[in-house]
């Protein structure tokens, strides 16, 4: 049955974040589609969506990284389509290097897109959604590099453990307003992300011994938007093949 609800989702144009929105259409949410760039791919995948699955959708483009731009297009968002029923901030880069090599602009890009974002996105929207006094649903990503470290990725790490604390936090507070807030923390997974050069090396530490689908990471969170997951709050669920 159609749950007649929305879904905004972050970096919905590739990877896990396109895997999302396809799943979440085919169980019958409208969408909210984010990108920062890839604006093409994001229309085609709108209209075969709403061909196949009947989804209504909005696109979205900024830079989550940018505070003012991203208030500016969300508070646009909300006055024409009001608050979405769940938000999944999923758009993240890594910019990989051994920490005594590591730029400026590497630590910076990293942390102000994956953490920055988490405020950036987030606090424009968390009020609407408290003031309608429904349930809704915030999913973050973060990562296994975010729990155990990661050679290579201290700005990476930094940003997806920040983003476990801010999540805890934020679900502490809504709680109560029937908003629950949890992680998503996959581990190695099959997007533009990982490059072959990463699979050789990290898939040694899988013990399910191969790379996890965008898709594997989607069904966890159409679980966690489900009624079957109300009582889920400040939970860091991982999806890794045993990695961690
Ligand atoms: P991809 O590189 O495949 O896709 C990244 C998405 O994020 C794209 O839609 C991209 O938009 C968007 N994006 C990136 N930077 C920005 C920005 N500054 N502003 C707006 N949008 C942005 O990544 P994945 O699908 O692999 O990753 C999705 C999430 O999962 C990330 O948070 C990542 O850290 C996390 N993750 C991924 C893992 C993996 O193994 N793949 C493992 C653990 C966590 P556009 O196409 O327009 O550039």
């Amino acid at each position: 049955m159609k749950p007649n609800k929305t879904a905004l989702i972050t970096g919905a144009s590739r990877g896990i974040g396109k895997a999302i929105a396809w799943r979440l259409a085919s169980e019958g949410y409208d969408l909210a589609l984010h990108c920062r760039s890839r604006t093409d791919e994001l229309k085609l995948a709108a209209e075969l969506m709403e061909n196949e699955f009947g989804t209504k959708t909005s696109l979205l483009q900024f830079d989550v990284a940018d505070r003012v731009s991203t208030k500016i297009s969300l508070e646009e968002y909300l006055s024409q389509f009001g608050p979405p029923y769940a938000v999944i901030c999923n758009a993240g880069v890594t910019a990989d290097n051994s920490f005594p090599a590591m730029l400026d602009p590497e630590w910076d890009v990293v942390l102000n897109t994956n953490l920055g974002s988490f405020y950036n996105v987030l606090h424009p929207l968390v009020m609407p959604m408290v003031s309608t006094r429904k349930p809704g649903r915030i999913v973050t990503i973060s990562s296994v590099s975010g729990l155990i470290g990661n050679r290579g990725q201290v700005n990476y790490s930094a940003s997806k453990a920040g983003i476990i604390g801010a999540t805890k936090a934020l679900a502490m507070e809504l709680a109560k307003r029937n908003i629950t807030v949890n992680c998503v923390a996959p581990g190695l997974i099959d997007t533009d992300m990982v490059t072959q050069e990463i699979l050789d090396v990290a898939l040694k530490a899988v013990p399910a011994q191969r790379v996890g689908r965008p898709e594997e990471v989607a069904a966890t969170i159409s679980f966690l938007l489900s009624e079957d997951a109300s009582y889920i709050t400040r939970q860091v669920i991982c999806v890794n093949g045993g990695m961690f």
